[in-house]
């Protein structure tokens, strides 16, 4: 018998040198052969999630988070994984939460992929984006986003080697987002097409669009058996798929009552949050979340909505 005081020496010792390794800003899950979700924490030190998918020749990377350093934790988890070399990176959409570590991936090797409408956004829209809570820094990481290399309005595929990537257009959440399936695996990132327990930006979006995506996503071929991969929250599957649709219905429908109600602005906002969480206890909502979408589903209904215009090439 090896008494306790030998034991916990050879079991640091085999556990190599105490260097502190400092914990991932995300968590990696593998959710089918070769294919991870990087899933953002509590603590939003990625600020989106993002995934990758291993092919036979390469990798291609969906979204590039905000935080360069996450970014640089993504690549350093691929090459811990894979030798190959990364190909590409896909960004969902323009939002700095998804393209702010491009640079990070482009100096990897990637090729950016976007929609057509994200070269014209992501270093100008993207200041809208943070409104009030915009600072030098970020404006300045902002205006020197690299714009993407490869740009569609239509659907693609990318093949890494034998394996099949498809690359979607969608409408809703921006003008100028894509999904990205990976067949073989049942597997389909949305971008934030799709948020799991927590409210969507709806700044750019248009509610009636965006349920009508989410209902084609709940009715793909295989949808029971498929890995849906948010752009915020835990992974995903079907049922979350449709709470997510039901959301922005309740939300379209309690925001309706309240005009006809004649409610406006805070009076509108204080009767429907309490109503919506309501109905939706298991999801985390703050005020200011619920505050902005009640605003801009409202702005919406009354056909004021402001929503990114495409510009030319
Ligand atoms: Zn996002």
């Amino acid at each position: 018998m090896i008494g306790r005081a030998v034991l916990v020496p050879m079991m640091l010792a085999l556990s190599g040198p105490a260097i502190a390794q400092a914990p991932l800003p995300f968590v990696l899950k593998a959710v089918g052969p070769g294919v991870y979700a990087a899933i953002d924490g509590p603590e939003h030190k990625s600020g989106s999630n993002a995934g990758f998918v291993i092919g036979d020749d390469g990798v291609l990377v969906v979204d590039a988070f905000f935080y360069p350093d996450a970014t640089k934790a993504l690549v350093g988890e691929i090459r811990r994984l894979t030798p190959l070399p990364i190909r590409y990176v896909v960004n969902t959409h323009y939002h700095a939460d998804h393209t702010g570590g491009d640079q990070v991936l482009r100096d990897a090797g990637a090729v950016i992929i976007a929609h057509k409408n994200v070269r014209g956004w992501v270093r100008t829209n993207n200041i809208n984006l943070f409104g009030d809570r915009i600072t030098p820094e970020i404006r300045a990481r902002i205006v020197a986003l690299p714009l993407p290399d490869i740009t569609t309005d239509t659907d693609l595929v990318v093949w890494l080697g034998s394996r099949k990537v498809v690359v979607k257009t969608v409408l809703g959440h921006t003008g100028g987002d894509l999904t990205i399936a990976v067949p073989d695996a049942k597997v389909l990132f949305t971008g934030d097409m799709l948020w799991r327990k927590v409210p969507p930006n709806l700044i750019d979006g248009s509610v009636k669009e965006w349920a009508a995506t989410d209902a084609d996503f709940a009715a793909i071929p295989g949808a029971a058996q498929t890995t849906y991969v948010p752009g915020h929250g835990d992974v995903a599957n079907v049922t979350d798929v449709a709470d997510f649709r039901t959301y922005l219905l309740d939300l379209k429908r309690l925001v309706t009552a309240g005009r006809k109600a004649g409610l406006k602005d805070d009076a509108l906002a204080t009767d429907v949050m309490p109503k919506l969480r309501a109905l939706h206890p298991d999801w985390t909502i703050s005020d200011r979340a619920a505050a902005a979408e009640i605003r801009y589903m409202n702005e919406e209904l009354a056909g004021t909505k402001q929503r990114p215009v495409p510009k030319a090439d």
